[in-house]
């Protein structure tokens, strides 16, 4: 069983009159230095200086400065820059600022893992890992709730990176829906293959093939696209609220037995699980992480860029998008999911 943590074992004073720098201002950027600033810390964000997120977070009360600038002025240094680029940036901006006796923190382990960024001795090595994305983790926070966590330490050169992990954690919200002790490397190796092959990876299959079967048999697109994307949704907020079994609650009697029925024709039961475990083996054995690094710095993102433009153009996508603006709130663009 893992260790959990929550409020009451996280001290949000222990980050009191530390300066906290926000590298980058993305989806967990925006999301760490706001909630951090509106728990009361002092937070500087780092961006390069002709960055379009600049006047972003200026407009939302924050202060900016460079990355390098930000580095240097920062105890605790939080990278929440895309994982492909950070090595580059850590070596270059990063590095050369880090002072004895600093935090690095990240919220994924990739390049940790896989060795991309390697850490000098006394520096305490963190880990605060939302386990959702960076606008979820604003609008809980806003709301009251909080995103979990992961928190895993890598180096401990002060003898207290876990309790100041924990008070970031604190500090962001996600004390307050529990956060599970955890090491790099099993962040890493779970992250990586939860997305590719349930949350993302097989999901988005699975809608898609749902979606061309029921088009290719002659129904209408629109149909196609409700019942096998749209409420999709539906279907796993229940899930999230009270499990399977309340989704199964509040569904007929006869979806559910269609459900013990055709699950397991669609989705093979061992089949599947061997094939997840080769994904597995890849992630383990680091060949998705050299393929993925290749990817960026050998092949220019050309196999990536092209799934892009394939998945910009298939039908679900063109119809799903026609459909969601005609609902009546589909001009709201906000990604805040906490209230709906
Ligand atoms: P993002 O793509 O939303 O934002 C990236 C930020 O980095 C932007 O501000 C961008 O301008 C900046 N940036 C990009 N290239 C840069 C460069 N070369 N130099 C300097 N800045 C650059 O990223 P994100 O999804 O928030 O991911 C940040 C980290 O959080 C990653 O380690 C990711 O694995 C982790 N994470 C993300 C999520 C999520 O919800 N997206 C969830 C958990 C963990
Ligand atoms: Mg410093």
């Amino acid at each position: 069983m893992a260790k959990m943590y929550y409020e009451k074992d996280c001290d949000l004073n222990l980050l009191k009159g530390k300066k906290i720098a926000i590298i980058g201002y993305g989806s967990q950027g925006h999301a760490h230095a706001l909630n951090l600033r509106d728990s009361g810390l002092d937070v500087v964000v780092g961006l390069r200086e002709n960055s379009s997120r600049v006047k972003e977070a200026t407009d939302a009360g924050l202060k900016v400065m460079n990355i390098a600038e930000a580095a240097k002025w920062g105890d605790i240094i939080m990278i929440l820059i895309n994982d492909e680029v950070q090595a580059d940036v850590y070596n270059k901006d990063i590095l050369p600022n880090l002072s004895k006796g600093n935090a690095l923190a990240f919220a994924h382990g990739f390049n940790i893992r896989y060795k991309q960024i390697v850490v000098p001795e006394g520096i305490d090595v963190f880990m605060a890992a939302p386990k959702g994305p960076g606008h979820t983790v604003r609008s809980c926070y806003k709301a009251g709730k909080g995103v979990p966590c992961l928190v895993a330490i890598e180096q401990n050169a002060t003898g207290n990176a876990l309790s100041l992990a924990l008070a970031y954690i604190a500090g962001i919200g996600g004390a307050k829906a529990g956060i599970m002790e955890t090491t790099f490397n099993d962040e890493t190796e779970t992250d990586l293959f939860g997305e590719q092959c349930v949350l993302c990876g097989g999901v988005v299959d699975l809608m898609q093939c749902g979606f061309e079967v029921l088009v290719e048999s002659g129904y209408e697109p629109e149909n196609a696209y409700f019942e096998c994307i749209h409420e999709l949704k539906l279907i796993v907020d229940l899930i999230n609220k009270g499990g399977i079994q309340a989704m199964n609650y509040s569904i007929s009697d006869t979806a559910e037995f269609g459900e013990y029925v055709s699950g397991e024709r669609v989705i093979p039961h061992e089949e599947t699980k061997e094939r997840m475990k080769k994904v597995l083996a890849d992630i383990k054995n680091g060949s998705f992480a050299e393929r993925w690094i290749a990817e960026n710095k050998t092949n220019g993102r050309k196999f990536f860029n092209s799934m892009r433009e394939k998945l910009k153009d298939h039908q679900m996508e063109i119809i799903g998008k026609e459909l969601r603006e005609n609902m009546i709130w589909g001009k709201d663009t906000n990604l805040d999911t906490a209230s709906n």
